[in-house]
């Protein structure tokens, strides 16, 4: 079953066209990368598929769970069940991240008409998933992303998507600024969180070595804001060794 189907695709930021005819499908239990030299329009694929203001589609399709995903805002794409991890996640003075998390989270199941999780329950709930990323409780005490290294930053975005346990995701960049142990817990997490039959992701990256821990089915090369090659793991291999301009020219 196609979880996600991007069709020929065209978005704009400001007057210039970034996506320019970008065609995709991620079946449902599928790790899809996306790999891309700088500014071929990776992190603006993400951002059109959150729905961020600023950024006009103006031709394409985007199919999720076999729904229109371009005509839900941002937050019943999220309720629906679309999952985004950001290249530069924001800090948020003054909120927690346990209540931050557990706002986002009532606000996506009372979308869903689904119970709300006590206090108790979420904080539960937040342990667990704060074990899986080895990331302190005490941080998620803190207030967003103030004061977090860039590791600490994407733990804590894993243990969101935890949380939310979203039926897809689409990660840009989740593994950059990350060190060796962190890469690898970051990986374990996305595995555990996601590698589930009806689940799917979308995994932007520019190197191979995330790729080591999260398999890919797929991996597709964005250059110019379209899909110019796609192939299997070894492609990301290949791309590592030889450099997109070999191998995508
Ligand atoms: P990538 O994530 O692949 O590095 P981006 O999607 O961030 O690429 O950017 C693609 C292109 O769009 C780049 O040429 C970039 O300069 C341009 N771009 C991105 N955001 C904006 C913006 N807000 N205004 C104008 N141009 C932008
Ligand atoms: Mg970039
Ligand atoms: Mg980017």
């Amino acid at each position: 079953m196609t979880m996600l189907r991007i069709e020929n695709l065209h978005a704009t930021v400001g007057e210039t066209e970034i996506l320019r005819g970008l065609s995709l499908e991620v079946g449902a239990g599928e790790v899809h990368a996306i790999m891309g030299p700088n500014g071929a329009g990776k992190s603006t694929l993400a951002y059109v598929l959150g729905g961020r203001p600023g950024y006009e589609v103006t031709a394409g399709s985007v199919t999720f769970q076999g729904h229109d995903l371009l005509a839900l805002e941002p937050h019943e794409r999220a309720a629906a069940g679309l999952f985004l991890g950001f290249q530069y996640p924001v800090e948020i003075p003054g909120v927690s991240n346990v209540q931050f998390l557990r706002e986002a989270l009532n606000a996506q199941r009372s979308a869903r008409n689904e119970a709300l999780l006590s206090g108790g329950d979420f904080l539960k709930l937040a342990r667990e998933k704060a074990g899986l990323l080895k990331l302190d409780m005490d941080m998620l005490k803190r207030p967003v992303n103030v004061g977090f290294s860039g590791g600490e930053k994407k733990r804590a975005e894993m243990v969101q998507m935890g949380i939310l346990d979203p039926a897809f995701a689409v990660l840009d960049e989740t593994d950059s600024g990350l060190d060796i142990d962190a890469l690898r817990t970051v990986g374990e997490g996305i595995n555990a969180i996601m590698r589930k039959p009806d689940k799917g992701v979308l995994l932007i990256t520019h190197y191979q070595r995330l790729l080591d821990y999260v398999k890919p089915d797929k991996v597709h090369v964005l250059a110019k804001g379209r899909i110019v090659t796609s192939g299997g793991p070894e492609l990301a291999r290949q791309l590592e060794t030889e450099g997109y301009e070999a191998v995508a020219a």
